[in-house]
């Protein structure tokens, strides 16, 4: 008997492993294969010293949608928690986002009618008319305190920059509210998974076969041939051989440390706004941990932004005009390919959200199982 799968699932991150889950639940015969040796891909979890470390750094699942929200709690235990970074600039901490008590600790203004005079004076004096470029939205949108204060440096050194050449789009995923209200996100369900989010993985996962350490690419006419469709959740361009070109993306290096105290910074996440220091920011796992016993040590990573080269993990895409049009590119080559079907952030070139990545999963599943 030879061996025979419905579907070849590549990558076992976030978006493989709920296809893979989805079309088992179908009653489809899955094989998923992973470059790494661990599954979970960027949001995978590991245990340091009894402390749930985030190792590609912070996740927090966070939707608005019934459906990604029942499919996370029917595989994993939730527990809620509320992302409210904090941001230190030159040494003073101010709430993110922008919300009252950032506006407050920027001008000493009280009320919401305040800040907004105040952050209409600035914006009026720049005059800027359909922003161009993220350092036009930015100022259009907060005015240039904020800009300069919470935005510019943190950006530049998270992109590798300058704000004048990056597209808007890439802020206008932060809240801007007049009220007292720390909530990074505006959706109305939010939470961290108990053991952390590989356990969540894992239990997707579970009875699945799964071979690690496999490349698919290198040894892909001998894949293809044991599955009759493949789901491809690698980068996009690499599929192709980079035929067209490549797609640019931002990597990250982490620096982890375990620190011989019991609360280091006293918040799961504080962004670095100036240009120095280099990292962006740095991730307290503890504090996203109500279930944390540790009360010696603490683990904390700073997240430092990093070139992508050859070698190095893909983290951002860069959706400027040129990258944009290459990946349609690509995704125009990619329908020559019946067999194979393109899913998540690396394979769409798109910024998504684990709760996107789950309702791609699921539209794909759907239209797939028709
Ligand atoms: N950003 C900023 N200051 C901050 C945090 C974020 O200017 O303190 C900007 C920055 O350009 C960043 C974008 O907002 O790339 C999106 O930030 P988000 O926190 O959504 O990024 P992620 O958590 O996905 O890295």
């Amino acid at each position: 008997m030879t061996n025979k799968y419905d579907y070849l699932i590549v990558g076992a991150g976030l978006s493989g492993s709920s296809m893979a889950r989805l079309l088992t639940e179908a009653g489809k015969k899955v094989l998923v294969v992973e470059k790494r040796n661990e599954i979970g891909g960027n949001c995978a979890t590991k245990d340091m010293n009894g402390i749930t470390v985030h190792v590609y750094g912070p996740h927090i699942f966070h939707t608005s949608d019934v459906a990604a929200w029942e499919f996370i709690n029917k595989y994993s235990e939730t527990y809620p928690f509320i992302n409210s970074p904090l941001a230190n600039f030159h040494g003073k901490l101010y709430h993110m986002p922008f919300n009252m008590n950032t506006f407050h600790e920027l001008w000493g203004v009280e009320t919401p009618q305040q800040a907004k005079d105040k952050i209409w004076e600035e914006t009026e004096k720049e005059n800027i008319g359909e922003p161009k470029n993220l350092e036009e939205q930015a100022i259009s949108m907060v005015g240039r305190t904020i800009y300069e204060t919470l935005i510019k440096g943190y950006t530049e050194k998270q992109w590798g920059k300058d704000c004048k050449d990056l597209p808007a789009s890439i802020i206008k995923r932060l809240p801007l509210r007049f009220e007292y209200n720390n909530n990074y996100f505006n959706d109305t369900y939010q939470c961290e998974v108990k053991g952390g989010f590989s356990k969540f993985i894992e239990n997707l996962l579970e009875g699945i076969e799964v071979r690690l350490g496999v490349d698919y690419l290198a040894n892909k006419k001998e894949l293809d041939s044991l599955a009759d469709q493949v789901i491809y959740t690698g980068r996009l361009d690499e599929y192709f051989d980079f035929s067209l070109g490549r797609l640019e993306w931002r990597s990250l290096r982490f620096d982890t440390e375990v620190k011989k105290m019991d609360d280091f910074q006293g918040n799961a996440v504080v962004n670095y706004t100036s240009r120095e220091p280099a990292y962006t920011r740095i991730t307290e796992h503890k504090h996203f941990d109500p279930y944390c016993q540790n009360h010696e040590e603490t683990v904390v990573t700073y997240e430092y932004p990093d070139k992508f080269e050859e070698g190095k993990i893909p983290y951002y895409t860069l959706n400027d005009e040129r990258n944009t049009a290459l990946a349609d590119s690509y995704r125009e080559k990619a329908k020559a390919e019946p067999k194979v079907h393109f899913l998540g952030r690396l394979a769409n070139y798109k910024y998504f959200d684990m709760d996107d990545t789950i309702l791609e999963a699921m539209k794909l599943a759907k239209e797939l199982l028709a």
